[in-house]
Protein backbone atom coordinates (compact mmCIF):
# COMPACT_ATOMS: atom_id res chain seq x y z
CA UNK A 1 0.00 0.00 0.00
CA UNK A 2 1.32 3.26 -1.18
CA UNK A 3 1.16 6.30 1.68
CA UNK A 4 -1.69 8.58 1.67
CA UNK A 5 0.38 10.99 0.08
CA UNK A 6 0.75 8.77 -3.01
CA UNK A 7 -2.90 7.57 -2.97
CA UNK A 8 -3.78 11.42 -2.97
CA UNK A 9 -1.83 12.61 -5.83
CA UNK A 10 -2.55 9.84 -7.89
CA UNK A 11 -6.02 10.55 -7.21
CA UNK A 12 -5.49 13.77 -7.97
CA UNK A 13 -3.71 13.22 -11.00
CA UNK A 14 -6.32 11.46 -12.81
CA UNK A 15 -8.80 13.69 -12.42
CA UNK A 16 -6.83 17.09 -14.21
CA UNK A 17 -4.93 15.40 -17.01
CA UNK A 18 -5.32 18.62 -18.84
CA UNK A 19 -3.26 20.65 -16.43
CA UNK A 20 -0.93 17.92 -15.92
CA UNK A 21 -0.14 18.56 -19.51
CA UNK A 22 -0.57 22.50 -19.46
CA UNK A 23 1.93 22.30 -16.54
CA UNK A 24 4.55 20.45 -18.70
CA UNK A 25 4.60 23.38 -21.08
CA UNK A 26 4.71 25.98 -18.43
CA UNK A 27 7.82 24.67 -16.94
CA UNK A 28 9.78 25.57 -19.99
CA UNK A 29 8.94 28.95 -19.52
CA UNK A 30 8.17 29.31 -15.53
CA UNK A 31 10.77 28.09 -12.87
CA UNK A 32 8.40 25.57 -11.44
CA UNK A 33 6.04 25.92 -14.16
CA UNK A 34 4.23 28.90 -12.40
CA UNK A 35 4.47 33.06 -11.92
CA UNK A 36 3.52 33.25 -8.47
CA UNK A 37 4.76 31.80 -5.21
CA UNK A 38 1.65 31.99 -3.43
CA UNK A 39 -0.93 30.48 -5.86
CA UNK A 40 1.62 27.43 -6.46
CA UNK A 41 0.98 24.30 -4.53
CA UNK A 42 2.38 20.17 -5.43
CA UNK A 43 1.57 18.23 -7.73
CA UNK A 44 0.88 21.19 -9.60
CA UNK A 45 -2.06 23.63 -9.57
CA UNK A 46 -5.16 23.59 -11.56
CA UNK A 47 -5.10 25.81 -14.96
CA UNK A 48 -8.36 27.68 -15.21
CA UNK A 49 -10.19 28.95 -18.17
CA UNK A 50 -12.83 31.41 -16.82
CA UNK A 51 -15.21 32.11 -14.30
CA UNK A 52 -18.21 34.07 -13.07
CA UNK A 53 -19.92 34.26 -9.94
CA UNK A 54 -18.62 31.86 -7.68
CA UNK A 55 -17.86 29.40 -9.81
CA UNK A 56 -14.42 28.58 -11.69
CA UNK A 57 -13.47 26.30 -15.21
CA UNK A 58 -10.81 24.34 -15.27
CA UNK A 59 -9.10 22.71 -18.02
CA UNK A 60 -9.79 19.76 -17.55
CA UNK A 61 -13.66 21.26 -18.12
CA UNK A 62 -14.84 20.85 -13.79
CA UNK A 63 -16.46 23.88 -12.57
CA UNK A 64 -15.25 24.29 -9.04
CA UNK A 65 -16.77 26.64 -6.17
CA UNK A 66 -14.36 29.56 -5.27
CA UNK A 67 -13.59 30.22 -1.88
CA UNK A 68 -10.16 31.52 -2.76
CA UNK A 69 -11.12 34.72 -4.91
CA UNK A 70 -7.93 35.56 -5.79
CA UNK A 71 -6.87 35.71 -2.57
CA UNK A 72 -9.60 37.61 -0.93
CA UNK A 73 -9.70 40.40 -3.87
CA UNK A 74 -12.53 39.18 -5.15
CA UNK A 75 -15.64 40.26 -3.17
CA UNK A 76 -18.32 39.76 -5.50
CA UNK A 77 -16.81 36.86 -7.41
CA UNK A 78 -15.83 37.11 -10.67
CA UNK A 79 -17.30 39.04 -13.73
CA UNK A 80 -19.51 40.42 -11.58
CA UNK A 81 -21.74 42.43 -14.22
CA UNK A 82 -21.00 45.89 -12.73
CA UNK A 83 -17.71 45.97 -12.80
CA UNK A 84 -17.44 44.17 -16.28
CA UNK A 85 -19.51 46.71 -17.73
CA UNK A 86 -17.44 49.52 -16.29
CA UNK A 87 -14.42 47.79 -17.51
CA UNK A 88 -15.42 47.69 -21.24
CA UNK A 89 -16.59 51.07 -20.79
CA UNK A 90 -13.71 52.52 -19.34
CA UNK A 91 -10.91 50.51 -22.03
CA UNK A 92 -12.53 51.88 -24.75
CA UNK A 93 -11.62 55.54 -23.29
CA UNK A 94 -8.02 54.27 -23.13
CA UNK A 95 -6.44 52.62 -20.37
CA UNK A 96 -4.16 54.87 -18.65
CA UNK A 97 -3.16 58.24 -19.46
CA UNK A 98 -0.34 59.49 -16.69
CA UNK A 99 -3.24 61.83 -15.70
CA UNK A 100 -5.74 62.50 -13.05
CA UNK A 101 -8.95 61.75 -13.62
CA UNK A 102 -12.54 61.66 -12.13
CA UNK A 103 -12.84 58.09 -11.65
CA UNK A 104 -9.62 58.29 -9.06
CA UNK A 105 -11.58 61.40 -7.11
CA UNK A 106 -15.17 58.71 -6.82
CA UNK A 107 -13.25 55.83 -5.86
CA UNK A 108 -11.15 57.45 -3.51
CA UNK A 109 -13.71 59.83 -2.24
CA UNK A 110 -15.82 56.44 -1.37
CA UNK A 111 -12.85 55.29 0.84
CA UNK A 112 -12.42 58.00 2.49
CA UNK A 113 -15.93 58.39 3.82
CA UNK A 114 -16.06 55.02 4.85
CA UNK A 115 -12.31 53.76 6.45
CA UNK A 116 -11.99 56.01 9.56
CA UNK A 117 -8.31 56.64 9.75
CA UNK A 118 -8.41 57.91 5.90
CA UNK A 119 -8.74 61.87 5.17
CA UNK A 120 -6.58 61.51 2.44
CA UNK A 121 -4.81 58.52 0.59
CA UNK A 122 -2.74 57.80 -2.43
CA UNK A 123 -3.41 54.85 -4.94
CA UNK A 124 -0.88 52.54 -5.54
CA UNK A 125 -0.65 49.16 -8.46
CA UNK A 126 -0.30 46.69 -5.24
CA UNK A 127 -0.89 45.86 -1.87
CA UNK A 128 2.62 45.53 -1.86
CA UNK A 129 3.60 49.30 -2.73
CA UNK A 130 0.87 50.45 -0.71
CA UNK A 131 2.20 49.47 3.04
CA UNK A 132 6.02 49.92 1.52
CA UNK A 133 4.61 53.90 0.72
CA UNK A 134 2.99 53.78 4.42
CA UNK A 135 6.44 52.34 5.69
CA UNK A 136 8.10 55.07 3.86
CA UNK A 137 5.71 57.69 4.83
CA UNK A 138 6.13 57.05 8.98
CA UNK A 139 10.00 57.09 8.10
CA UNK A 140 10.04 60.46 6.88
CA UNK A 141 7.40 61.88 8.93
CA UNK A 142 9.28 60.52 12.06
CA UNK A 143 12.78 60.56 11.29
CA UNK A 144 13.31 57.59 12.51
CA UNK A 145 14.45 54.28 10.77
CA UNK A 146 13.52 51.08 12.28
CA UNK A 147 10.16 49.22 12.08
CA UNK A 148 8.06 46.95 14.23
CA UNK A 149 6.20 44.56 12.65
CA UNK A 150 4.30 41.15 13.83
CA UNK A 151 5.91 37.74 14.01
CA UNK A 152 3.96 36.05 11.24
CA UNK A 153 2.76 39.26 9.71
CA UNK A 154 2.78 39.16 5.79
CA UNK A 155 2.59 43.08 4.23
CA UNK A 156 3.69 42.08 0.41
CA UNK A 157 6.84 40.98 -1.53
CA UNK A 158 9.79 43.03 -0.24
CA UNK A 159 12.13 42.48 2.30
CA UNK A 160 10.98 44.18 5.63
CA UNK A 161 7.60 43.06 4.60
CA UNK A 162 8.78 39.27 5.47
CA UNK A 163 11.03 39.72 7.86
CA UNK A 164 9.64 36.35 10.50
CA UNK A 165 7.03 35.83 8.11
CA UNK A 166 7.53 32.28 9.13
CA UNK A 167 9.15 31.96 12.35
CA UNK A 168 10.86 28.75 12.10
CA UNK A 169 10.86 27.23 15.74
CA UNK A 170 15.44 26.66 15.40
CA UNK A 171 15.43 30.47 14.44
CA UNK A 172 12.80 32.53 15.89
CA UNK A 173 14.25 33.00 19.70
CA UNK A 174 12.05 33.52 22.81
CA UNK A 175 8.75 34.59 22.46
CA UNK A 176 8.94 37.67 24.66
CA UNK A 177 12.24 39.12 22.06
CA UNK A 178 11.42 37.00 19.26
CA UNK A 179 14.31 37.60 16.47
CA UNK A 180 14.16 38.81 13.22
CA UNK A 181 14.23 35.97 10.51
CA UNK A 182 15.05 36.67 6.98
CA UNK A 183 12.22 34.86 4.85
CA UNK A 184 14.72 33.65 2.44
CA UNK A 185 18.56 33.95 1.79
CA UNK A 186 18.12 37.05 -0.52
CA UNK A 187 17.35 39.58 2.61
CA UNK A 188 20.02 41.50 3.52
CA UNK A 189 21.63 41.71 7.33
CA UNK A 190 20.75 45.77 7.16
CA UNK A 191 16.90 45.17 6.75
CA UNK A 192 17.10 42.55 9.74
CA UNK A 193 18.72 44.91 12.00
CA UNK A 194 16.11 47.72 11.21
CA UNK A 195 12.79 45.48 12.00
CA UNK A 196 11.87 44.76 15.60
CA UNK A 197 10.12 41.77 15.85
CA UNK A 198 6.82 41.60 18.20
CA UNK A 199 4.79 38.34 18.57
CA UNK A 200 1.43 38.88 17.72
CA UNK A 201 -1.83 38.81 20.60
CA UNK A 202 0.40 39.26 23.13
CA UNK A 203 -0.52 43.37 24.64
CA UNK A 204 2.02 43.16 27.27
CA UNK A 205 5.35 42.40 25.31
CA UNK A 206 3.87 44.61 22.81
CA UNK A 207 4.07 47.50 25.52
CA UNK A 208 7.78 46.48 26.62
CA UNK A 209 8.99 46.38 23.36
CA UNK A 210 7.47 49.84 22.02
CA UNK A 211 8.77 51.09 25.23
CA UNK A 212 12.24 49.80 24.57
CA UNK A 213 12.52 50.92 21.52
CA UNK A 214 10.45 54.46 21.40
CA UNK A 215 13.54 56.34 20.31
CA UNK A 216 14.18 54.82 17.04
CA UNK A 217 11.22 53.25 16.04
CA UNK A 218 8.91 55.34 13.01
CA UNK A 219 6.14 53.26 13.20
CA UNK A 220 4.29 49.39 14.15
CA UNK A 221 2.74 47.77 11.18
CA UNK A 222 0.59 45.04 11.98
CA UNK A 223 -2.93 43.14 10.32
CA UNK A 224 -5.81 43.36 12.58
CA UNK A 225 -5.75 38.99 11.19
CA UNK A 226 -2.41 37.54 10.86
CA UNK A 227 -3.34 36.34 7.40
CA UNK A 228 -0.84 34.53 5.71
CA UNK A 229 -0.22 32.98 9.05
CA UNK A 230 -3.31 31.10 9.24
CA UNK A 231 -6.05 33.83 9.78
CA UNK A 232 -5.49 34.33 13.37
CA UNK A 233 -7.83 37.93 14.69
CA UNK A 234 -5.93 39.92 16.98
CA UNK A 235 -7.59 40.51 20.14
CA UNK A 236 -9.25 43.80 21.30
CA UNK A 237 -6.49 44.24 24.11
CA UNK A 238 -4.24 43.55 21.68
CA UNK A 239 -4.67 46.41 18.84
CA UNK A 240 -5.46 48.65 21.75
CA UNK A 241 -1.93 47.90 23.34
CA UNK A 242 -0.63 49.09 20.31
CA UNK A 243 -3.26 51.69 19.90
CA UNK A 244 -1.81 53.01 23.31
CA UNK A 245 1.73 52.57 23.45
CA UNK A 246 2.29 53.86 19.95
CA UNK A 247 0.48 57.12 20.70
CA UNK A 248 2.37 57.48 23.97
CA UNK A 249 5.61 57.13 22.52
CA UNK A 250 4.89 59.42 19.30
CA UNK A 251 5.37 56.51 17.20
CA UNK A 252 2.87 55.71 14.41
CA UNK A 253 0.44 52.82 13.79
CA UNK A 254 -0.21 51.18 10.62
CA UNK A 255 -2.90 48.97 9.95
CA UNK A 256 -2.37 46.62 7.39
CA UNK A 257 -6.35 46.51 5.76
CA UNK A 258 -5.11 44.41 2.34
CA UNK A 259 -6.81 41.55 3.31
CA UNK A 260 -9.14 42.63 6.62
CA UNK A 261 -11.15 45.59 4.77
CA UNK A 262 -13.77 43.38 4.03
CA UNK A 263 -14.03 42.47 7.52
CA UNK A 264 -16.59 45.53 8.06
CA UNK A 265 -17.58 48.99 5.76
CA UNK A 266 -15.20 50.79 7.25
CA UNK A 267 -12.66 47.56 7.75
CA UNK A 268 -11.62 45.87 10.84
CA UNK A 269 -11.10 49.25 12.40
CA UNK A 270 -14.30 50.36 11.62
CA UNK A 271 -15.29 47.38 13.45
CA UNK A 272 -13.41 47.74 16.61
CA UNK A 273 -13.00 51.24 16.63
CA UNK A 274 -9.47 51.57 17.07
CA UNK A 275 -8.20 54.20 14.65
CA UNK A 276 -4.85 53.90 13.43
CA UNK A 277 -2.63 56.75 11.92
CA UNK A 278 -1.50 55.21 8.38
CA UNK A 279 -3.89 52.50 6.51
CA UNK A 280 -2.69 50.18 3.71
CA UNK A 281 -5.59 49.01 1.70
CA UNK A 282 -5.77 46.89 -1.73
CA UNK A 283 -7.64 43.65 -3.08
CA UNK A 284 -11.26 44.50 -2.78
CA UNK A 285 -11.37 48.13 -3.09
CA UNK A 286 -9.43 47.41 -6.96
CA UNK A 287 -12.87 45.25 -7.87
CA UNK A 288 -10.36 42.62 -9.32
CA UNK A 289 -7.97 44.80 -10.85
CA UNK A 290 -4.43 45.64 -9.52
CA UNK A 291 -4.58 48.01 -6.84
CA UNK A 292 -3.33 49.37 -3.71
CA UNK A 293 -3.91 52.35 -1.47
CA UNK A 294 -2.30 54.11 1.30
CA UNK A 295 -4.46 56.58 3.53
CA UNK A 296 -4.63 58.40 6.69
CA UNK A 297 -4.47 61.45 8.65
CA UNK A 298 -3.79 64.66 6.35
CA UNK A 299 -0.34 65.84 8.27
CA UNK A 300 0.65 62.22 7.48
CA UNK A 301 -0.63 62.30 4.18
CA UNK A 302 1.12 66.04 3.71
CA UNK A 303 4.89 63.63 3.08
CA UNK A 304 3.21 63.29 -0.54
CA UNK A 305 2.36 66.28 -1.42
CA UNK A 306 4.19 67.55 -4.42
CA UNK A 307 4.68 71.18 -3.01
CA UNK A 308 6.55 70.00 0.15
CA UNK A 309 10.43 70.47 0.44
CA UNK A 310 11.21 66.96 0.34
CA UNK A 311 8.07 64.80 -0.25
CA UNK A 312 7.83 61.25 -0.18
CA UNK A 313 8.83 59.59 -3.55
CA UNK A 314 5.82 58.24 -4.93
CA UNK A 315 5.87 57.51 -8.44
CA UNK A 316 5.01 53.79 -10.27
CA UNK A 317 3.47 53.81 -13.77
CA UNK A 318 -0.58 52.15 -13.21
CA UNK A 319 -0.67 53.97 -10.21
CA UNK A 320 -4.48 54.95 -10.17
CA UNK A 321 -5.03 53.90 -13.81
CA UNK A 322 -8.56 54.39 -14.64
CA UNK A 323 -9.12 50.83 -15.32
CA UNK A 324 -8.14 49.99 -11.56
CA UNK A 325 -10.78 52.81 -10.27
CA UNK A 326 -13.59 51.89 -12.49
CA UNK A 327 -13.50 48.18 -11.65
CA UNK A 328 -12.90 49.10 -7.78
CA UNK A 329 -15.79 51.98 -7.49
CA UNK A 330 -18.34 49.54 -9.28
CA UNK A 331 -17.79 46.58 -6.67
CA UNK A 332 -17.30 48.82 -3.64
CA UNK A 333 -20.64 50.54 -4.86
CA UNK A 334 -22.17 47.59 -4.39
CA UNK A 335 -20.89 47.00 -1.31
CA UNK A 336 -23.23 48.13 1.96
CA UNK A 337 -23.04 47.04 5.76
CA UNK A 338 -26.05 44.91 5.39
CA UNK A 339 -24.14 42.53 2.69
CA UNK A 340 -21.22 42.83 4.86
CA UNK A 341 -23.18 41.45 7.69
CA UNK A 342 -24.54 38.52 5.77
CA UNK A 343 -21.32 37.39 4.58
CA UNK A 344 -19.79 37.92 8.40
CA UNK A 345 -23.14 35.17 9.55
CA UNK A 346 -22.13 33.11 6.38
CA UNK A 347 -18.42 33.32 7.60
CA UNK A 348 -19.98 31.67 11.41
CA UNK A 349 -21.74 29.28 9.49
CA UNK A 350 -18.51 28.25 7.88
CA UNK A 351 -16.12 27.90 10.89
CA UNK A 352 -18.98 26.05 12.97
CA UNK A 353 -19.65 23.59 10.10
CA UNK A 354 -16.10 23.18 10.12
CA UNK A 355 -15.40 21.89 13.66
CA UNK A 356 -18.27 19.94 13.91
CA UNK A 357 -17.40 17.86 10.20
CA UNK A 358 -14.30 17.33 12.15
CA UNK A 359 -15.66 16.24 15.39
CA UNK A 360 -18.20 14.11 13.51
CA UNK A 361 -15.28 12.93 12.04
CA UNK A 362 -13.67 11.84 14.97
CA UNK A 363 -10.92 14.29 13.74
CA UNK A 364 -8.81 16.91 15.57
CA UNK A 365 -9.72 20.46 13.76
CA UNK A 366 -11.06 23.82 13.47
CA UNK A 367 -11.30 26.96 11.32
CA UNK A 368 -10.55 30.18 12.43
CA UNK A 369 -10.90 33.93 10.80
CA UNK A 370 -13.16 36.36 10.97
CA UNK A 371 -16.27 38.05 9.17
CA UNK A 372 -16.00 36.57 5.42
CA UNK A 373 -12.32 34.97 6.15
CA UNK A 374 -11.54 32.09 7.57
CA UNK A 375 -8.65 29.41 7.71
CA UNK A 376 -8.58 25.56 8.23
CA UNK A 377 -6.59 24.06 10.91
CA UNK A 378 -5.62 20.93 12.12
CA UNK A 379 -5.54 21.09 15.29
CA UNK A 380 -8.48 21.84 18.50
CA UNK A 381 -6.24 23.46 20.34
CA UNK A 382 -6.32 27.42 20.88
CA UNK A 383 -4.15 29.50 18.19
CA UNK A 384 -3.33 32.66 19.47
CA UNK A 385 -0.19 33.55 16.83
CA UNK A 386 1.97 32.39 14.00
CA UNK A 387 3.47 29.85 15.91
CA UNK A 388 0.92 28.24 17.02
CA UNK A 389 -0.23 28.12 13.53
CA UNK A 390 3.31 26.73 12.45
CA UNK A 391 3.00 24.28 15.53
CA UNK A 392 0.01 22.77 13.96
CA UNK A 393 1.06 22.70 10.59
CA UNK A 394 4.01 20.88 11.35
CA UNK A 395 2.30 18.38 13.47
CA UNK A 396 0.02 17.74 10.36
CA UNK A 397 2.56 17.02 7.95
CA UNK A 398 1.37 16.77 4.76
CA UNK A 399 -2.58 16.77 5.79
CA UNK A 400 -3.60 20.23 4.48
CA UNK A 401 -1.96 20.52 1.53
CA UNK A 402 -4.03 16.75 1.29
CA UNK A 403 -6.86 18.10 2.17
CA UNK A 404 -6.89 20.59 -0.10
CA UNK A 405 -6.50 18.36 -3.32
CA UNK A 406 -9.09 16.22 -1.92
CA UNK A 407 -11.19 19.36 -1.88
CA UNK A 408 -10.12 20.08 -5.80
CA UNK A 409 -11.58 16.87 -6.63
CA UNK A 410 -14.86 17.56 -4.93
CA UNK A 411 -15.06 21.16 -6.41
CA UNK A 412 -14.28 22.97 -4.07
CA UNK A 413 -11.45 25.55 -4.28
CA UNK A 414 -9.16 27.16 -1.58
CA UNK A 415 -5.67 28.39 -0.98
CA UNK A 416 -2.99 25.62 -0.69
CA UNK A 417 -2.80 26.82 3.25
CA UNK A 418 -6.71 25.89 3.41
CA UNK A 419 -7.67 30.04 3.27
CA UNK A 420 -11.66 29.96 2.49
CA UNK A 421 -13.37 33.35 1.78
CA UNK A 422 -16.71 33.60 1.24
CA UNK A 423 -18.06 36.00 -2.11
CA UNK A 424 -21.46 37.88 -2.07
CA UNK A 425 -22.48 35.60 -4.69
CA UNK A 426 -22.82 32.82 -2.06
CA UNK A 427 -25.38 31.99 -0.01
CA UNK A 428 -25.82 29.13 2.86
CA UNK A 429 -26.25 26.70 0.35
CA UNK A 430 -22.64 27.30 -1.08
CA UNK A 431 -21.49 27.18 2.38
CA UNK A 432 -23.18 23.82 3.18
CA UNK A 433 -21.76 22.20 -0.14
CA UNK A 434 -18.03 23.21 1.24
CA UNK A 435 -18.92 21.74 4.64
CA UNK A 436 -20.56 18.28 2.43
CA UNK A 437 -17.32 18.40 0.27
CA UNK A 438 -15.10 18.44 3.67
CA UNK A 439 -16.77 15.75 5.52
CA UNK A 440 -16.67 13.16 2.31
CA UNK A 441 -12.87 14.03 2.08
CA UNK A 442 -12.35 14.06 5.99
CA UNK A 443 -13.97 10.36 5.31
CA UNK A 444 -11.45 9.26 2.26
CA UNK A 445 -8.65 10.37 4.04
CA UNK A 446 -9.33 8.66 7.43
CA UNK A 447 -8.07 5.38 7.35
CA UNK A 448 -4.88 6.81 6.05
CA UNK A 449 -4.37 9.32 9.02
CA UNK A 450 -5.35 5.97 11.11
CA UNK A 451 -1.63 4.92 9.86
CA UNK A 452 0.17 7.79 9.62
CA UNK A 453 -0.97 10.28 11.99
CA UNK A 454 -3.02 8.73 14.64
CA UNK A 455 -2.69 11.69 17.03
CA UNK A 456 -4.76 13.49 15.00
CA UNK A 457 -7.70 11.58 16.21
CA UNK A 458 -9.99 12.35 18.68
N1 LIG B 1 -0.67 42.94 2.95
C1 LIG B 1 -1.41 41.85 3.17
C2 LIG B 1 -2.03 41.66 4.52
C3 LIG B 1 -1.61 40.91 2.15
O1 LIG B 1 -2.32 39.81 2.40
C4 LIG B 1 -1.03 41.14 0.89
C5 LIG B 1 -1.21 40.17 -0.27
N2 LIG B 1 -1.74 38.96 -0.01
C6 LIG B 1 -0.27 42.29 0.71
C7 LIG B 1 -0.11 43.17 1.74
C8 LIG B 1 0.39 42.57 -0.61
O2 LIG B 1 -0.56 42.86 -1.58
P1 LIG B 1 -0.23 42.62 -3.13
O3 LIG B 1 -0.15 41.15 -3.33
O4 LIG B 1 -1.38 43.27 -3.84
O5 LIG B 1 1.05 43.30 -3.41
Amino acid sequence: MGSLRDEVYTAYRDWSSASAALIEEAREVFPGGDTRMSAHFAPYPLFIERAEGPWLHDADGHRLLDFMNNFTSLIHGHANPDVVQAVQQQVALGSAYAAPTRSQVALGRLIVERVPSVEQLRFTSSGTEATLMALRCARAFSGRQKIMKMEGGYHGSFELAEVSLVPRPDRCGPLDAPHPVPVDRSIPDSVLADTVVCPYNQPDIARRLIEQHAGELAAVIVEPALGSMGMVPATEAFLRALRDATAAHEVLLIFDEVITLRAGYGGAQGVLSITPDLTAMGKIIGGGLPIGAVGGRRELMRMFHPDEAEPVMHASTFSGNPLSMAAGHAAMAQLDPQTLERLAVLGERFREGVGRVFRQNGLRGQATGLASLSNVHWTDAPLNDARDTLAAMAAAGPLPRLLHLSMLRRGIASAGRLMYCLSTPMTAGEVDTALDALDDALRELRPGIERERPELLL
